[in-house]
């Protein structure tokens, strides 16, 4: 606590003198104005998810002096972007964008490298630009949150189109997005909704992608390709640009929507569950991207701490985990899964029917009627969520433990009972192996399914933060060894995650590089963001 109340002296980003790094942000100041170019100079708050810090991981697993920002800046418009792109040239600064900074579980607003300077676009740059009621589109800049974008349809009376939001709202449109993250409305892939792209490129150039190069076009929204070839890939999980604004598709009101949840009693389950899934979910009889769930999340996400129901050291025991759930919808029983069926009530009768009958092959299936759960239960969370309403309940299982932070291990598979089975043992040995509860819960695709695991911990506690990045570590390496990789990962992993991509002699990692040289000649673009090193960088010792 004395520590934090003493100023700190601001990091300096590695190979420049502190001199010479000071007066280069007074010429910065110079150029976007005193208030907005701001040094990390004050102690480390790390808040709470809707007050979180620009400049380190409120989460961290690290020492929460490991991955700072030395400064934050705030540009208000693309020209400053530029301005700042071209300042980072000039002085050979790691810059790295945030759009808004809630990428908790993944580093939340850390730079990779220490003593970056933070870009926070959404600060100032948070316009909605258009909403199209006709084309069912919208333009965002980094700042709009999925809240934003929900409360200004609703401002404008577009009652006929929805908002895809993640299990949170708080995030940005756009930062979600180039992470590749994901939502539960049949638009829950954003990366696959969105529609163009405005970038600054690390050597200051602006690009517009898709359509966006035609001048005069009004289809950048509409048709993502354009012509040539698909740059906007490359934006997304890299650090090859600075994304200013982007199109993002909007869902058209379904005239009726109902949740629906379902439990299975045993672990066991999971494999014949799996396979019931995968057949209904490519139909699209399972309409959005939906959760199964274990037991023991469902106690989590009762927001009490887990030393109300166990003060043992180890995991806790399966028996316990039922008891604590015994007064909530799951039971006694091990996973629930949440769904929903879109369209007025003739429609979704002939769906709910299927998923009915298919469900009730597990013997022992159980579904429960909404009317009987009290009006704060999980459920109501995720049938918003899934009706593309923004919510924060999702929140509660960080209190698990005291100073509750969360990173993720998060593989992808196919839809398949053996997958499922195989990731879900891995993960349970591994967890119980390092002494740590185990939440899984498969997020179901179109064609394959994340296996998002939140390890919870406490981040005060060195032995606990040690015992979750080594699990991670080992579920990472293991689940590649059995041919798994993860969607997105956590800046502390990026390095080893991308080596598990390695295909002929990590033919994808040499291509990536080659792509960051020449893009970034000066290596200035948040250096080693998703294990990709610029020459400046590479071969010095910087991976983790
Ligand atoms: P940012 O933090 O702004 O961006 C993420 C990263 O993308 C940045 O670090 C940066 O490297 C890059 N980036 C951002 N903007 C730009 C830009 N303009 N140009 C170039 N690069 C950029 N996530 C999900 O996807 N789905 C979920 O259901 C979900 N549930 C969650 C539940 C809980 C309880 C918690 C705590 C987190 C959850 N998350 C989930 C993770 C995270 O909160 C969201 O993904 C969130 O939207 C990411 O933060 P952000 O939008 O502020 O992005």
């Amino acid at each position: 606590k004395g520590r934090n109340q003493r100023q700190r002296l601001p990091v300096v980003p590695q190979g420049i003198e502190r001199d010479v790094f000071m007066q280069a942000l007074s010429e910065l100041k110079d150029e976007l104005g005193e208030e907005n170019v701001e040094i990390n100079d004050k102690p480390l708050v790390d808040g709470w998810y809707m007050e979180h810090p620009n400049t380190h991981d409120m989460m961290t697993i690290l020492d929460e002096e490991e991955l700072v920002a030395s400064a934050v800046v705030y540009p208000g418009s693309v020209e400053e972007v530029q301005k700042i792109v071209a300042w980072a040239n000039k002085y050979l600064v790691p810059i790295f964008p945030i759009s808004m900074g809630r990428n908790l579980g993944y580093g939340g607003a850390a730079p990779r490298v220490r003593g970056s300077v933070t870009i926070d676009l959404g600060r100032r740059m948070n316009k909605i630009i258009d909403i199209n009621p006709e084309d069912y589109t919208c333009l965002v800049e980094p700042g709009v949150s999925f809240y934003a974008l929900y409360e200004a349809l609703k401002e404008r009376g577009y009652d006929h189109m929805w908002v895809d939001t993640p299990d949170l709202g708080g995030g940005s449109i756009i930062g979600n997005t180039v992470d590749r993250g994901v939502g539960y409305t049949p638009y829950g892939d954003h990366w696959a909704c969105h529609s163009g792209m405005e970038v600054v490129l690390p050597t200051g150039e602006v690009i517009r992608t898709g359509m966006g190069g035609l001048p005069g076009n009004n289809t950048w929204q509409c048709f993502p390709y354009g012509f040539g070839p698909y740059s906007d890939g490359i934006f997304s999980q890299s650090n090859f640009g600075i994304v200013t604004k982007m199109g993002m598709t909007l869902m058209p009101n379904p005239g009726g929507y109902e949740s629906f949840m379902y439990t299975f009693p045993r672990e066991e389950d999971l494999a014949p569950l799996i396979e019931i899934i995968r057949p209904l979910r490519i139909a699209q009889i399972l309409e959005n991207v939906a959760q199964l769930r274990h037991v023991a999340q469902s106690v989590a996400v009762l927001g009490r701490p887990r030393s109300e129901f166990y003060t043992g050291s180890g995991p806790v025991p399966f028996s316990i985990l039922h008891e604590a759930a015994s007064k909530s919808p799951i039971g006694d029983h091990t996973w629930a899964y949440y769904g929903m069926s879109y369209g007025p009530p003739e429609i979704r009768a002939h769906k709910l029917a299927l998923v009915d009958s298919s469900f009730r092959k597990i013997p022992g299936a159980r579904k429960i009627d909404p009317s009987t759960l009290p009006a704060d239960d999980y459920f109501f969370s995720r049938d918003k969520i899934a009706a593309g309403i923004p919510d924060i309940h999702e929140l509660r299982w960080v209190n698990w433990t005291p100073n509750g932070s969360h990173i993720a291990f998060s593989p992808v598979s196919p839809i398949r009972g053996t997958d499922a089975t195989a990731l879900f043992k891995l993960g349970k040995e591994l967890h119980d192996k390092y002494n740590i509860d185990f939440f899984p819960a498969f997020i179901v695709g179109l064609r394959e399914m994340h296996l998002i695991v939140e390890i919870v911990f406490d981040r005060a506690n060195q032995t606990k933060k040690k015992e979750a990045l080594d699990c991670l570590r080992e579920l990472v390496h293991e689940a590649a060894k059995l041919g798994y990789g993860e969607y997105r990962t956590h800046l502390v992993l990026m390095d080893q995650v991308a080596g598990t991509y390695s295909w002929n002699e990590g033919a994808v990692g040499k291509f990536n590089e080659k792509l960051k040289d020449a893009l970034d000649p000066n290596s200035i673009l948040a250096p080693g963001r998703c294990g990709i090193w610029g020459r400046r960088y590479r071969g010095r010792g910087w991976e983790m």
